[in-house]
């Protein structure tokens, strides 16, 4: 491609709304244009990165036997009140009405429509595993749409989802797909790890994200590199944390504590430590409201509680709730005398403790002395914690680390949920009819282009991974008037096409220093530069974007050189 002829719109001047180098870059170098909030005109440079994308992606699920087809954008919304969602996914679906008035959405995900499609069109267990994919797109009202492609309104996503008539079945699948997703960001050339996830609304029994690691990620990554654990935070757990030595029990007592209410201040207080004092909230949630106590140094993980629950909607009770719930102003609340009726789910870190320190259910008044048995007993017990870097882990190998990631791909198993909802079944051998067990994989296209540029940039551009360039070389030709420069680079040009190598001529009239500021910005991994000072000993240069290492070599060398540092 001659730049001359190309569409590649680069701008001098960083935008002023572009938080993240990815967006920041995507504008500068003439891929990205704002149509408005969240939606983008992708430009030439940015499609040919996106079909790069498409092509390792259609490679690698093609392989595993998924078969590719397009589902509609428009979702009639009867489908999505077949199970409930059309309430439940709120305003991040966006509605729109036909000229009969009827409702419909652009769709946000497609297990709606692919479920009624294959509830129609499947009937036996002879055809089934079946899995099906599309690069579609999707649209998501989102709140704070932002970072360019990371987070649109419109984006595109490539969908997978599996129909199976055993679970066996498809934990095969999911499997395939697992290493089929680690595949793809590996050809990808990207830095990633894929990580134990929380299910969310979707529901389902079990679900990995894949995270590009990068600073400016939006989801948080716990990490052992001794064992390999690796989760995220809302599904992250400890190993058991390092309890405060236990004591022989001490009388229960009744202390005056005016005006503590944080645990630090508390501890102070009353001369011990925070991990010695039981922390209790009060959640109000769609499940009705609940108590926890945890030990007083950590947090909740309310994904954790929510999950537990089974509820959609889990806050802290304002100071009316808690007043109602146990007596006391917000700040002491505690299990020791928690009114009767009052559901208490008490965190692990709680359970080792020995004459804690706890609210005693009236405005400045805590317990010391409190033991678990004969002054409370929790209704449950479970794992509410939420992780820290430090705490060990589960696996056993050292401590956690955290660190920020961009979620790129997130895969589910979804059991039946959908399949019941919309009855979506087949005929087994002996002719029973089940509902079908589903999974389903998405796979964020244009957010794997912003996470590429997160992880591979520097202060004057972009530095494309080699798979996923727009173009793998750039030919440069400095001074176009000088016709044996041109002519040189007009038949480089010519041999590095027919050698199959993508190649961007930048043929234009323009200053040098405007060609090297271009050329940073677009990144190519490999730049080769036809200037008459060289040329007069039958040189060109070339350099490589990561490093700028510079290669002097010969006319005829170039295409061999090349294909060399291409690899
Ligand atoms: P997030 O938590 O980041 O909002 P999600 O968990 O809602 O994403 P999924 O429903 O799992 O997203 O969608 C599958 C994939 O689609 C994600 O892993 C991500 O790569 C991509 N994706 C989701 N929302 C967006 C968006 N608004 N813009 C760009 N890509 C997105
Ligand atoms: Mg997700």
């Amino acid at each position: 491609m001659r730049w001359s002829r190309a569409f590649i719109p680069t701008l001098k001047e960083d935008p002023a709304d572009a938080e993240v180098a990815s967006h920041r870059l995507m504008l500068r170098a003439g891929m990205l244009r704002q149509v408005a909030r969240g939606i983008y005109s992708y430009l030439p440079l940015c499609q040919r990165v996106i079909l790069k994308i498409d092509a390792i992606v259609r490679e690698e699920l093609d392989r595993i036997g998924a078969i590719e087809l397009m589902l509609p954008i428009l979702h009639p919304a009867e489908l999505w009140q077949e199970t409930g969602r059309w309430d439940l996914y709120g305003p991040l679906m966006m509605r729109l009405s036909d000229r009969h008035d009827r409702a419909y959405a652009l769709g946000p995900t497609h297990e709606e429509v692919v479920t009624d499609l294959v509830r129609n069109a499947v009937r036996s267990y002879r055809a089934l595993p079946l899995s099906l994919y599309q690069i579609q797109t999707k649209f998501r009202d989102e709140i704070r749409p932002r970072f360019g492609l990371m987070r649109g309104r419109e984006f595109l996503m490539k969908d997978a989802y599996s129909f199976h008539t055993s679970a066996e079945s498809l934990d095969a699948t999911y499997e395939e797909m697992h290493r089929a997703y680690a595949r793809i960001f590996t050809a990808c050339d990207l830095d990633f790890v894929a990580v134990e996830a929380d299910t969310g609304t979707i529901g389902g029994s079990s679900s990995h994200e894949f995270m590009v690691t990068a600073e400016t990620g939006e989801s948080d990554v716990v990490r052992s590199a001794a064992d390999g654990y690796a989760a995220n935070t809302e599904k992250a757990v400890s190993a058991p944390l390092i309890a405060p030595e236990a004591e022989e029990p001490k009388p229960l007592a009744e202390v005056a504590t005016p005006d503590q209410m944080a645990v630090a201040d508390v501890a102070a207080f009353l001369g011990t430590s925070p991990e010695r004092v039981v922390k209790t909230l009060v959640y109000e949630t769609d499940k009705g409201v609940v108590a926890v106590a945890i030990r007083g140094d950590r947090e909740v993980n309310e994904v954790k509680l929510a999950n537990l629950l089974d509820a959609q909607v889990v806050a802290l009770a304002g100071e009316e709730v808690v007043k109602k719930t146990t007596g006391s102003p917000v700040g002491y609340a505690g299990p020791v005398g928690l009114p009767k009726g009052v559901r208490l789910i008490a965190d692990e870190t709680v359970r080792p403790l020995t004459n804690f320190v706890c609210g005693a259910n009236k405005g400045d008044a805590h317990f010391t002395g409190a033991n678990w048995g004969r002054d409370a007993q929790p209704g449950e017990w479970a794992d509410l914690l939420l992780v820290r870097g430090g705490d060990p882990s589960p696996w056993g190998g050292g401590a956690l680390e955290l660190s920020r990631g961009i979620e790129v791909g997130h895969i589910f198993k979804l059991g039946t949920k959908y399949s019941k909802e919309l009855s979506c079944n087949y005929t087994d051998e002996n002719g029973a009819d089940l509902p079908m067990i589903m999974g389903c994989y998405g796979l964020g296209i244009g957010r794997t282009v912003a996470a590429a540029i997160e992880q591979n940039h520097d202060a004057d551009g972009i530095i494309w991974p080699r798979p996923l360039a727009p173009f793998e070389v750039l030919l440069i030709a400095l001074n176009v008037d000088d016709a044996t420069v041109r002519e040189a680079a007009e038949r480089l040009y010519g041999e590095l096409q027919a050698a199959g190598i993508e190649v961007l001529f930048d043929d234009r009239d323009e200053r040098p220093g405007v060609k090297f500021k271009d050329a940073d910005l677009v990144g190519s991994p490999v730049r080769v530069v036809v200037g008459a000072k060289s040329l007069a000993e039958g040189k060109v240069e070339i350099s490589l974007r990561r490093d700028r290492a510079k290669l002097p070599c010969t006319v005829a060398e170039v295409v061999g050189k090349v294909r060399e540092l291409l690899g």
